[in-house]
């Protein structure tokens, strides 16, 4: 559907300024689940996402989400201004930020440990959210274990089941879960502020070097969930480590629950695209296994 964009620069001049009547909306590469657009009428800039109507609430989500990040204060995040529909669809209308700097690792990692120092008692977020396109439940919950093995894994492992994959994967997730507690024997994490969906498409550099995340899927939870993400698609340095190690520390058992955190994505991956996921996810559950 073709998007009212005169009715949209009218409802964001008051917090940005633009002119509805100079407004250019150019497509932007690289989402994957919204249609993105710059908006710009010669002076000022608005980034704007795009979804069906029924789709609100995940925009929604994404601002609490972005909100908690810049009220915690200690990376950049894009200024939500406004979600809403117009017509039949659902936006969402941030601050643009032009992304074109170099990461510089260890001020990454500083802001990151900084950003899980922001912490709660106990786990979950204020609302649902996405990851992906799938829901993510956030149900606040006192123990962390309950927590990953009921609203991560075994949700992953219910979709699963409704997706018709391997019943062998889905025996051997709930297999894992039975046992997940020998894995934190001697670690009780605490709720950190994460990002939540943090790999390589979700974080850049400003034009001052600094390092911007966005599209975050955001809960509170074990600080190493976060760092595993950035592990899984790709990985960071070992000068982020050994700075981030500065800030927060890292426990040793982490290169085992490495795993454990990345087998949420690799699940979610299957239940999205199937094929090679499942079979990754597999393998990874049966490393797991002869592990603990
Ligand atoms: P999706 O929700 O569809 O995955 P993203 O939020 O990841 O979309 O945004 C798509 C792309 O747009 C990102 O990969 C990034 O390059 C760019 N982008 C994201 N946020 C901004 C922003 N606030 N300003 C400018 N570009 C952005």
């Amino acid at each position: 559907a073709e998007m009212n964009w005169q009715t949209l620069g009218d409802l964001l001049f008051a917090d940005t300024g633009i002119q509805s009547r100079r407004l250019q909306a150019t497509p932007l590469q690289g989402g994957n689940i919204n249609q993105a657009y710059r908006l710009d009428d010669g002076r000022h800039r608005v980034f704007v996402k795009l979804n069906r109507g029924d789709r609100l609430e995940m925009f929604n989500a994404e601002q609490a989400g972005l909100e908690t990040i810049r009220n915690c204060g200690s990376i950049r995040v894009p200024e939500v201004y406004a979600t809403g529909c117009i017509a039949d669809q659902a936006f969402i209308a941030m601050e643009y930020i032009e992304l074109s700097g170099k990461i510089n690792e260890a001020q990454f990692a500083l802001a990151l440990a900084a950003m899980h120092n922001c912490n709660q008692q106990r786990f979950g977020f204020d609302c649902d959210n996405t990851i992906g396109s799938t829901a993510q439940p956030n149900t606040w919950t006192d123990n962390w274990v309950e927590f990953w093995r009921h609203y991560r894994l075994g949700f992953q492992l219910e979709l699963a089941r409704k997706n018709n994959l391997e019943p062998q994967l889905i025996d051997a997730g709930e297999g894992l879960c039975e046992i997940l507690h020998r894995l934190f024997s001697d670690y009780q994490p605490q709720g950190s502020l994460l990002h939540g969906d943090l790999w390589q498409g979700n974080y850049a550099a400003d034009n001052f070097g600094q390092v911007v995340i966005y599209d975050p899927a955001c809960y509170f939870g074990d600080h190493e969930a976060d760092l595993a993400m950035m592990e899984l698609f790709g990985h960071p340095g070992e000068r982020f480590f050994e700075a981030y190690r500065d800030a927060f520390d890292i426990n040793d058992g982490y290169r085992l629950r490495r795993d454990l955190y990345n087998l949420y994505h690799l699940l979610n991956h299957a239940n999205l695209f199937g094929g090679g996921y499942a079979a990754q996810a597999l393998r990874m559950m049966q490393k797991l296994r002869s592990q603990v």
